[in-house]
């Protein structure tokens, strides 16, 4: 039986934890932290269930529904309101893609924007197949440093489109605007976010938590070191009890990239430029609870930068899934752009609250007067910016990287910051290291 230190609690490290175990690795997981999930977290709050991280997911998270089903959840798998709602001028309106032939009197766009869209769409409709979202190494010769997801959006699909649809696309799947986004993005969204939306019952965290009850995860364990020799690896690692030393015959890192390369020098030595030009993308989320229920019946409601710079988006998670807020309450979560979040992070818990609710209730008159409850969380390191050139560059890094070695790196690098992509990248770490040892048994 081989053994294998994963490092990280996060999805990523967890599924590559749980494909070793179950191919027939013995597995220690190493996790910093008090609990299971990384940026993965649920929280609740007196009725109220909130998913402080991550919130939505597609039909189209092959890898994790599968996932969700391996592990004996399906019955929790729910699909969201289909209602999709969009800031414009001050006021939400609700969009139903379930009821298409209302979709050419949506007040959402102009009628001339709405023929720009559907050309742009039957024009782009190769490259949005060919992109995979959760792998972007295949799309990376299409990214151009030189050339932002506003630019590429403004000359396929005209001004108004641009703002009113690709924007708050970007700003949903990468933390921030279609100024600040690679064009292939825009492919990757079009993409990847046409499916429907689905969630699980009782929060996103009741994963994390199943598959951290299978494995053997020992927390408040950091680790300082990663040595890769020529019969195993060693782990050197600290916790409670003092400074430890683990040998074993292959490690995966499921840590963030700055997290990684300071235990594993080779990552950044691998390609130093991806390190160099990296930037985080930083959030805050906001959720309010309301004692009213909200007009919209929409879920995500997607904010244009030129509507409001500071608010990113905007979730309805009464409509995400029912058990999130008492019946006939609310619960909305609100993100800060990453452009601002550095601005806010010194604002206190209940200047957040204020600011958040100055937004959600002149978007939702209806909850004025009306709130509960709130909850805080600031993530200074929620993700990774796909700037212009970060998939030239995450490429070059997924190429520069050793295939032969025992130590694997998972995570959400090398695909849209997601559950899917840690998912994926996770599953991909354990087959290949299951595949090394084997083949040097
Ligand atoms: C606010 C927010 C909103 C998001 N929205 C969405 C969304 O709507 N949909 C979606 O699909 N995705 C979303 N994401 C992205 C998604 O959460 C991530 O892509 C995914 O959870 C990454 O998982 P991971 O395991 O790769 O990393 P992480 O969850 O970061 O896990 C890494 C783990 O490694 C541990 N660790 C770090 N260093 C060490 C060390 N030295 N020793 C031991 N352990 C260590 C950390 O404590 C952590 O538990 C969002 C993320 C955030 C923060």
């Amino acid at each position: 039986m081989s053994s294998i230190v994963v490092v990280g609690a996060g999805l990523s490290g967890l599924t590559a934890a749980y494909r070793l175990s179950t191919g027939g690795a013995d597995v220690v997981v190493l996790e910093a932290g008090p609990r299971p999930g990384g940026r993965v977290d649920t929280e609740t709050h007196g009725a109220y269930v909130v998913d402080t991280g991550p919130d939505a997911l597609t039909a189209g998270y092959a890898r994790y529904l599968r996932l969700v089903e391996d592990l004996g959840l399906q019955h929790r798998l729910a699909d969201t309101a289909a209602v999709i709602g969009l800031v414009r001028d001050g006021r939400i309106i609700d969009v139903d893609p379930g009821k298409p032939w209302r979709l050419p009197f949506t007040p959402a766009l102009s009628f001339a924007a709405k023929i720009r869209m559907l050309g742009g769409l039957v024009h782009a409709r190769k490259a949005i197949a060919e992109v995979d979202s959760y792998e972007m190494s295949c799309s990376a010769a299409r990214d151009d440093p030189e050339r932002s997801a506003a630019e590429f959006a403004t000359d396929l699909f005209g001004t108004e489109v641009a703002d009113y649809l690709i924007d708050p696309l970007m700003r949903l799947t990468t933390g921030s605007g279609a100024a600040n986004a690679s064009c292939v993005n825009v492919l990757g969204a079009l993409g990847a976010w046409s499916s429907s939306l689905k969630t699980v019952r009782g929060g996103l965290g009741i994963v994390t938590d199943e598959l951290a009850d299978r494995l053997d995860v020992r927390y408040g364990a950091t680790v300082t070191r990663v040595d890769d020799t020529a019969t195993g690896v060693v782990i050197g690692y600290h916790d409670e009890s003092g400074e430890h030393e683990m040998a074993a015959d292959g490690c995966v890192i499921g840590a963030m990239y700055h997290q990684a390369t300071e235990m594993w020098p080779t990552l950044s030595a691998a390609c130093p430029a991806f390190g160099d030009k990296l930037r985080n993308v930083k959030l805050i989320s906001v959720s309010l609870g309301y004692s009213a229920h909200t007009a919209t019946r929409a879920y995500p409601v997607l904010v244009p930068t030129t509507e409001n710079p500071e608010a990113l988006l905007i979730f309805m998670q009464h409509n995400k899934c029912a058990d999130r807020a008492p019946d006939g309450h609310s619960l909305v979560t609100i993100y800060t752009d990453t452009t601002v979040t550095d601005s806010f992070l010194d604002r206190t818990d209940r200047e957040l609250e204020l600011w958040a609710a100055g937004i959600i209730e002149g978007l939702c008159p209806e909850l004025v007067g009306r709130r509960e409850m709130s909850v805080v969380t600031r993530w200074p390191m929620a993700g990774y910016l796909a700037d212009p050139g970060f998939w030239r560059r995450s490429s070059r890094l997924l190429e520069s990287l050793p295939t032969d070695g025992r130590v694997k790196v998972a995570g959400d690098l090398f695909g849209a910051g997601s559950m899917e992509s840690a998912t994926r990248w996770g599953e991909r770490a354990a087959e290949e290291l299951l595949r090394h040892l084997d083949d040097h048994r």
